[in-house]
């Protein structure tokens, strides 16, 4: 059942175009230019990381010209070397100019920007940063890495997502802060109620900008860059890039220095095959594949919230350790469900696209694409929550 290679062979999946096609949902405008996806770009061994070609970087944090305070929580942070990421971005964002960081999932590109921005912070703490990001549940992981950067620096932020209560995020932002990080929904919320004055803030992040974009947030994003104070320092990191975020780059950063560090699409230390399924039922297959010891925290894709729910309730009633993820669910529960997988109290994640876009969930085994994703960038960021730092992965995705 699992592709032994020979699929590379095969044609495009003329199936999945005419379906694609037909729903709404999937039509051009979520920037697929309405080719099929050619299911032979599901298949790419991971490269076997050979001693010699470990990434030797230029300098180690202890290097760099930052707060010895920064230092110190970096090494207990865990962290020695940077990655290639960090190592190109960090002191172009310490030299104060504008960038844009392109590098594959799991690279470490929240530190590339939470840690020059904290030494900026520890050296004038009039500094203000806004970090926009398309999905609630990235707000709050990049408010880990910081609060675990900044620990007893006295340096606080704050988050503002939708979902959860207003009140708290408005009694939040009268306590003394210097990060905001949040949604754009939300954020406009809290602007247009006079809470939130986007005028101070001189520093700016567009996390997983491809995605805002796609979520149909380019609007929202102009408007709230166009409140940021005019002399400031902008930064917009992503997996992928596009044209619209060309036009975004153009009227709003100032020279940016440009940092593309993919080699490929994907991650080479993701292994990705395809599983064809022929006249067996899909959840069967998928059952079979769980099972296997190997199969250790498993993340699965689902094209539509129902049927997230659904699949992961068909794998609890053959007693299998499963929950679902995705924006019908309240924020709190969402987050719970999130823990949990991150703890290992359950195994199977059963998400939709946005759910999952960004989420640093350590030691991912597997990430299967039970439908198939709309676009290719949606199968790049759904295989990119495997294989993350140092870690191998593998992606299995399920054609017709
Ligand atoms: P990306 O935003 O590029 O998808 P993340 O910023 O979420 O990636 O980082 C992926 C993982 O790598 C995180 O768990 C992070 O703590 C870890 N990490 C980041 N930088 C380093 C480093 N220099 N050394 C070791 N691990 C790191
Ligand atoms: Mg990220």
């Amino acid at each position: 059942m699992y592709n032994n290679g020979k699929t590379r062979q095969l044609r495009a999946n003329n199936g999945w175009k005419k379906k694609a096609r037909g729903s709404s949902r999937f039509g051009g405008k979520r920037g697929f230019s309405g080719d099929s996806i050619n299911v032979n770009r599901f298949i790419n061994k991971a490269e076997p990381i050979k001693p010699a070609e470990v990434f030797k970087p230029q300098y180690s944090f202890d290097d760099l010209e930052i707060d010895y305070k920064l230092k110190q929580a970096i090494k207990s942070r865990g962290f020695v070397d940077p990655t290639p990421i960090q190592e190109k971005a960090i002191p172009v964002v310490l030299a104060g100019k504008d960038v844009i960081g392109l590098a594959n999932t799991g690279t470490g590109k929240t530190a590339a920007f939470l840690i020059p921005l904290l030494n900026k912070i520890l050296n004038n703490p009039q500094e203000k940063v806004l970090i926009v990001v398309p999905v609630r549940e990235l707000a709050i992981q990049i408010q880990e890495e910081f609060r675990a950067l900044a620990q007893k620096m006295g340096i606080y932020s704050v988050v503002v997502v939708g979902g959860a209560n207003i009140h708290g995020q408005v009694r939040e932002l009268r306590r003394r802060h210097n990060l905001v990080i949040g949604t754009p929904g939300r954020l406009k919320d809290l602007i247009s109620r006079k809470t939130l004055d986007l005028s101070k803030f001189n520093n700016v992040v567009l996390d997983e900008a491809d995605r805002m974009l796609d979520m149909g947030f380019i609007n929202d994003v102009k408007q709230l860059l166009a409140l940021l104070k005019k002399e400031r320092q902008t930064m917009l990191f992503s997996a992928t890039f596009s044209r619209e975020i060309e036009k975004l780059v153009k009227d709003f950063l100032k020279n940016p220095e440009r940092i593309s560090l993919k080699t490929r699409e994907t991650s080479n230390q993701i292994d990705q095959d395809i599983i064809r399924i022929k006249n067996e039922d899909k959840i069967e297959v998928l059952y079979k594949l769980l099972i296997q010891t190997q199969f250790e925290k498993v993340l699965v894709f689902s094209r539509t919230k129902h049927g997230a729910d659904k699949l992961s309730k068909k794998l609890q009633q053959k007693g299998l350790k499963s929950d679902a993820i995705h924006g019908n669910k309240p924020h709190n529960k969402r987050q719970r469900v999130l823990q949990n997988f991150k703890r290992n109290s359950i195994d199977i994640l059963v998400a939709t696209d946005v759910a999952a876009r960004g989420l640093d969930i350590p030691n991912v085994s597997h990430v299967i694409n039970f439908d198939i994703p709309a676009t290719y960038d949606d199968y790049v960021h759904r295989i990119g929550r495997t294989g993350r730092a140092d870690k191998a992965g593998i992606a299995l995705t399920f054609v017709g």
